[in-house]
């Protein structure tokens, strides 16, 4: 089937679409390397505009000063706006990083979540008053929006990650200049054209950019005019992001990568156990940030729950997000494939057995994209690279151990801290791998599933900050505590003689 996209080729910026002035570029299906659409390059000039128009929306702009609740409407919105349109925004999703459409379905009724739950929670973040210290004077802590916010996100879930940071900032009273993935602007542009044609946002206060991560985000991160930056993306960028804000101290918020374990013990429910572990690992190829890559299984079952895994994994469909009955597409680039297809092959030369997967598939069908088979490594080991590595593709590692003790130990042997798994049908046991695990997720008898009213994020390496739920509000406010004395009087400070 022939596919192209309908979106705008310019840049939004100050309420305008505006010819993009660093050249184009072409966006490619990953399911066959098509060009689906040409979309304009930002240049520094751009960026610099965008963030200028951001800047003047909030300095001398209506929407920091409006009611919350007058933002959360608007908000609340959007959610009707993308639920109007979710065919449309479906299948650009699935035509830009080729997930099954019923994926891209289910995203949209995630983001429209995600927009209602903002919308709802603005008027509710107002701060608090403070116990004075005397009854003549009013302390309290009042919550102020941090400013202009550089959004910048990733190829994975473009609008669904797009749409944790824009909510909040918006309902904050944030302006704010998104840069979707150079990989997948398309359902960024068609949001924001939505949005731009239909609510009466202020201009400058959604503004969007598109184009590499060098020049166009890297000049979003080190504009002394922004306020705060939000990334969502890989660990290298992460922390060159982190560096690049440090010039000029701007808060920053990140989410990252994650290596989460996904730990079976001998009492779970097997089946369910097995059923999930597939999802775990190989749900949008792996390309998840909280993918359960590392399988770690009491030595008691582990034969017969690889072999079970093995066996269910011949039933994962490969193929064009387009097909129904497809259960994952290709990775997102042929960089990516041959990034994870070396992930594979070093962790096998260190001694891991491949039981399923490993090649790149031959079917004809699939030749022009870039696919890669769902692979099960067994027999692994802390320090391996695939143990070690996030590999973001559909590949998950088996670990063994005998005692709850070593189950943590190998859970929390990692840099990374998003998200993790337990199963067990002891309850006990639950809460106890519960406190002792270092992630910011943690599931019991589950993989995958979270609400926009829990904050998501990681420990250690795996960011800064929360999204979603009421911290993901609170990253785009600053507190600003206001002292007022009521009985105004000198301070004695220089005694009770002088002055007048
Ligand atoms: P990436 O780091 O390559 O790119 C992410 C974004 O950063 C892109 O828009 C890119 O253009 C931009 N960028 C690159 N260099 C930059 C720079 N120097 N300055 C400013 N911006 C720059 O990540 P990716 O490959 O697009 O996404 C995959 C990664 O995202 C994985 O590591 C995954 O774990 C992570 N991720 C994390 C979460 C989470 O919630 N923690 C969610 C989704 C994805």
């Amino acid at each position: 089937m022939t596919r192209t996209a309908k979106v705008p080729t310019g840049l939004l910026i100050d309420g305008r679409w505006a010819e993009a002035t660093g050249g184009t570029r072409e966006v490619r299906s990953p399911h066959d390397d098509r060009v689906v659409a040409v979309v304009g390059e930002a240049s520094e000039a751009d960026v610099n505009a965008a963030v200028a128009a951001a800047r003047h929306a909030f300095d001398e702009g209506p929407w920091p000063h409006l009611p919350a609740a007058e933002r959360g409407r608007l908000v609340y919105r959007i959610a009707e706006l993308i639920e109007r349109n979710i065919d449309e925004l479906a299948e650009l999703e699935s035509l830009d990083t080729a997930k099954p459409l019923a994926d891209s379905h289910q995203d949209m009724s995630d983001i429209a979540a995600v927009f209602r739950y903002y919308g709802g929670l603005g008027p509710a973040n107002t701060g608090r008053t403070v116990e004075p210290p005397n009854p003549d004077v009013a302390s309290e802590v009042v919550r102020e929006p941090v400013g202009v916010c550089a959004q910048i996100t990733p190829w994975n879930y473009p609008l669904l990650q797009a749409s944790w940071k824009i909510a909040p900032a918006l309902v904050a009273g944030c302006t704010v200049v998104l840069k979707p993935s150079e990989l997948t602007p398309l359902t960024t542009m068609r949001f924001a054209e939505l949005v731009q044609a239909e609510l009466d946002l202020p201009p400058g206060v959604l503004n969007v950019v598109l184009g590499a991560g060098a020049p166009v985000g890297s000049t979003m991160v080190s504009h002394p005019d922004v306020d705060m930056v939000s990334f969502t993306g890989g660990l290298a960028t992460g922390r060159r992001i982190m560096a690049d804000a440090a010039a000029t101290v701007k808060k920053v918020a990140l989410e990252l990568g994650g290596k989460n374990p996904n730990v079976v013990f001998a009492d779970a429910d097997f089946d369910a156990a097995v059923d999930n572990a597939l999802t775990a690992a190989f749900f949008h190829a792996g390309q998840v940030c909280s993918a359960g890559a590392r399988l770690i299984v009491q030595r008691e079952i582990r034969e017969r729950f690889v072999n079970a895994l093995v066996e269910r994994v011949a039933e994962i469909r490969i193929g064009d997000g387009f097909t129904e009955g497809v259960h994952i597409g290709p990775l997102i680039s042929r960089a990516h494939r041959d990034k994870v297809a070396g992930f594979v092959d070093a962790t096998v030369a260190e001694g891991a057995v491949l039981r399923t997967g490993g090649a790149v598939p031959s079917d004809p069908e699939l030749a022009n994209g870039w696919y890669y088979p769902p692979t099960v490594l067994d027999g692994c080991r802390s320090g391996m690279t695939a143990v070690r590595e996030e590999v973001f593709g559909p590949v998950v590692t088996v670990e063994v151990f005998d005692t709850e003790d070593e189950a943590v130990a190998l859970a929390n042997d990692t840099i990374y801290g998003l998200a993790g798994a337990v199963w067990t049908t002891d309850a006990g046991r639950a809460r106890r791998m519960v406190r002792r695990l270092r992630h910011g997720t943690v599931w019991i008898n589950d993989f995958h599933p979270y609400v926009p009213q829990a904050e998501w994020g990681g420990f250690k390496q795996s960011g800064v900050g929360r999204e979603l739920g009421q911290a993901g509000l609170d990253e785009y406010t600053e507190t600003k505590h206001v002292y007022h004395n009521l009985r105004p009087a000198r301070s004695g400070w220089l005694g009770t003689t002088g002055g007048n």
